[in-house]
């Protein structure tokens, strides 16, 4: 799709949208008297508004990452990147979202509350993408299309060339939720990102970055849709305490926990396949494994008895009778088995 095509689909009232201008937009300078924004003058160090554009740290994430800060979008967790997404796309009760199922349940919380539509259509076999069936659930009035690879809760990702023919068919925009790309054997998207208009990809540092507390999520896309996205948030939307911290926290390098965690991810699923109660533990490229056992209520009351918390999934259609365990560390991991072997 060309970029015209792409922002013919923002709302009318989002293209036409004056943004607030804050005073830290009108003066760029850090040296001088500042009267421009009805500040305390006393210094705490939190007394001055933070940059509204986060230039400082999107340019530490531009240096690992390897997108150029007019590709970016940092929001208060990628759940605001995913309701700017309805908000600059989806006229209420009147346009609609595709997305796969079962999938992360902001997709459809969001879209509720900005009064959209979502069609979810239910993986394939083995949590195959379904791209046959994601198309025909399309009309005229779907703007976006959520897919999360690797899949939370399934674990799986799916085939780059799968997800690249999604956003070559679909003509509206086609999200591509990356938030355990970091614990996963196969690239992003993002290194196909300059030649897709209609593609935007989230990810997140609450994962393998550490930084959950933080609440720091990512948007990439063109730079016409990022500054889309500028306009639309909040002007201070990310605080300077937080982007303080996340500055000092993403010198520390995180390789050695994501090795770590992966080799984790072999062993607790060679051992919990082992064991007689669990039926089936799905191939993960994630940093949590979805586990299929008899009675998956059961297993979660005997590991909340002993203070052990996993996610019980098995209400949701397409994961009935299974847990999804989160890998912790080595000795946490160890106590979740001891408890599952001896279960029943
Ligand atoms: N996407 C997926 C697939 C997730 O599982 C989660 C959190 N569990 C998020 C996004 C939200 O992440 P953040 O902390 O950045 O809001």
């Amino acid at each position: 799709m060309e970029l015209n095509d792409v922002l013919r689909l923002v709302r009318k009232n989002i293209i036409n949208l004056a943004p607030y201008s804050t005073a830290r937009d009108e003066y760029k300078g850090k040296l001088g008297v500042f009267l421009d924004a009805n500040e305390n003058p006393y210094e705490n160090r939190y007394n001055r508004y933070p940059d509204p554009r986060q230039l400082e740290l999107k340019g530490i994430i531009s240096g690992f990452k390897g997108v150029a800060v007019e590709n970016m979008f940092i929001g208060n967790g990628s759940d605001e990147a995913i309701d700017l997404c309805y908000r600059i796309f989806c006229t209420p009760g009147k346009d609609n979202a595709v997305a796969i199922a079962p999938s992360y349940g902001m997709y459809r919380v969001a879209a509720d509350i900005n009064d959209v539509e979502v069609r979810e259509v239910q993986l394939g076999a083995d949590f195959s993408l379904p791209v046959k069936e994601l198309l025909a659930a399309c009309d005229e009035n779907t703007k976006l299309m959520f897919i999360c690879s690797p899949n939370n809760p399934s674990g799986n990702s799916f085939p780059m060339e799968q997800m690249l023919e999604l956003v070559s068919s679909f003509k509206g925009m086609v999200v591509v939720d990356e938030a355990y790309i970091d614990f996963a054997s196969q690239p992003s998207l993002l290194t196909v990102l300059d030649s897709h208009k209609n593609l935007i990809i989230l990810q997140t540092l609450s994962k393998a970055y550490g930084l959950a507390g933080l609440r720091l999520g990512l948007a990439f896309a063109d730079a016409e849709i990022m500054s889309i996205f500028a306009k639309v948030k909040y002007p201070y939307n990310i605080n300077l305490a937080g982007m303080e911290r996340a500055k000092e926290l993403l010198a520390r390098d995180v390789k050695s926990e994501i090795e770590q965690l992966k080799s984790e991810r072999e062993r607790v699923a060679e051992a919990l396949a082992a064991m007689p109660c669990v039926e089936k533990v799905f191939p993960s490229d994630a940093n949590f494994l979805l586990v299929r056992v008899g009675d998956a209520r059961a297993l979660y009351d005997a590991l909340i008895n002993e203070q052990v918390i996993v996610r019980d999934r098995s209400r949701i259609k397409g994961c009935e009778g299974t847990l999804r365990i989160t890998l912790g560390k080595p000795e946490e991991n160890d106590r979740m088995l001891a408890i599952v072997k001896n279960w029943k």
